[in-house]
């Protein structure tokens, strides 16, 4: 299976290819400002909408007399229109607001769309970065799988003074999977719920940072900040703080995602099937209504779930089944309710947030078990059935009762269709 994955690579350009690329990106920063002017003057003062096209044809005249940009690579150019192109797009679409000028503060680098002008020297440890009329720059970063590089991006993130080379990759990433079956709740109180009992906590290292974060945005906010209205400027002080405040954010991100892979890489290793439920993140974390008597606690509530990245999750799951052969699989949540359901026979049981212990109203069953216990396994028992009745519905159909070897071979089969980009699913949740 081929895929596209990307890898960031930290670059450290010398003195004089510092200057050039600043002086690369401010060129690229100026090309979409005339981009954007053009297509709003030609549009107000003629009523002649240009699209993409048109501007890629005036480049070489463009060139011709701009002739800074002849070393930028035809094709950077080109992919710097594209943006602005998309911009546009966005806007004709009613997804965003009218373009606006960027300010090269605001303007992060430019993308080489093929192989032209660039060359990544490098197996996917280390290595340099060839620009042509620039120069091989010393690159750091490691790719857990490498392949044939497709794309570049040089992107230059001003709060770190520091460089990035961003490289796709066409690769075929290689990952080994278990046999097991679980079905994973998540939670505010225990960040990850595994149906076999097992708890996992948000982890103390991100509230330490959080705390951190937390006291210097404090920290922040007493110093004199910038106003563009009243022409003040920032002070010294404010502009060390800030630096520490974005510092200390960026390793907490770092840290959380770190994290989010290895325990996602740690279920995938023993698990062929983890079965999830479907979030609603957004929804989740709406703000509360206004005059809302739970204001506190529903900010609250959306910092919790947000500070996990129940999000990524799902999304890490899913991707990293699919490189080892396994499956993901997310339960209908509004059909199914697996905190309500009881695991062992399927009942509902009311219940509100603060109710901890899952105990079956029906009178028969009388299961007694952990709340997060119980709806990771409802997840895991709903996932089974799929399963099941996938398995089933496949073998009514052959004569054969089979032998465990042409099921094996009939599951490898479903494997491998299951392949694509998730085609297998839908048809699962229906048969649920
Ligand atoms: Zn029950």
């Amino acid at each position: 299976m081929t895929v596209i994955r990307r890898v960031t690579f930290r670059l450290y350009p010398s003195r004089q290819q510092v200057a050039m690329l600043h002086c690369w990106r401010r060129l690229h920063c100026n090309l979409y400002n005339a981009a954007v002017y053009s297509r709003k003057t030609q549009y107000q003062k003629f009523g002649h909408s240009v699209d993409y096209f048109e501007q890629q044809n005036s480049l070489p005249a463009f060139k011709e007399v701009w002739p800074e940009y002849q070393n930028l690579g035809s094709h950077a150019l080109q992919a710097t229109l594209k943006r602005v192109d998309f911009a546009f797009q966005r806007f004709f679409k009613g997804l965003g607001k009218y373009p606006k000028f960027k300010s090269i503060r605001q303007y992060s680098g430019w993308t080489y769309p093929d192989h032209q002008c660039w060359k990544a020297i490098t197996k996917g440890k280390h290595g340099y970065l060839e620009l042509s009329n620039l120069g091989k720059i010393q690159m750091r970063g490691e790719a857990r799988t490498w392949g044939r590089p497709t794309t570049c991006t040089i992107v230059y993130r001003p709060s770190e003074d520091k460089w990035y080379a961003s490289i796709t990759v066409e690769c075929e990433p290689v990952r080994k999977t278990g046999s097991g079956v679980i079905g994973i709740d998540l939670g505010c109180k225990d960040a990850v719920t595994l149906s076999d009992g097992q708890k996992i906590g948000k982890p103390e290292f991100l509230k330490i940072g959080q705390r951190k974060v937390k006291t210097a945005s404090k920290a922040l906010r007493r110093k004199r900040k910038p106003d563009r209205t009243q022409k003040i400027k920032a002070s010294r002080r404010w502009k060390k703080a800030q630096r520490r405040k974005s510092a200390l954010q960026r390793k907490v991100t770092r840290q959380r995602a770190d994290w989010l892979h290895k325990l996602t890489s740690d279920i995938v290793s023993r698990n062929s099937l983890v079965a999830g439920e479907k979030l609603n993140v957004k929804g989740m974390t709406r703000k509360a209504k206004k005059g809302s008597k739970r204001k506190a606690q529903k900010a609250g509530l959306n910092r919790s779930i947000l500070e996990v990245g129940f999000g990524m999750i799902g999304q890490m799951l899913d991707y990293k089944e699919r490189e080892a052969g396994g499956f993901y699989v997310e339960s209908p949540t509004q059909q199914l309710k697996p905190t309500q359901r009881c695991a062992k026979c399927w009942e509902l049981t009311p219940k509100t947030l603060k109710d901890r212990i899952h105990v079956c109203s029906n009178p028969a069953c009388g299961h007694v078990a952990d709340r997060d216990v119980n709806s990771a396994q409802v997840n895991e028992r709903w996932a089974r059935g799929l399963e099941r009745a996938s398995l089933g519905a496949e073998s009514a159909s052959s004569t054969s009762c089979g032998s465990m070897k042409q099921l094996a071979a009939k599951k490898r089969q479903k494997h491998r269709s299951g392949e694509g980009v998730g085609c297998e699913t839908p048809s699962l949740s229906r048969a649920g």
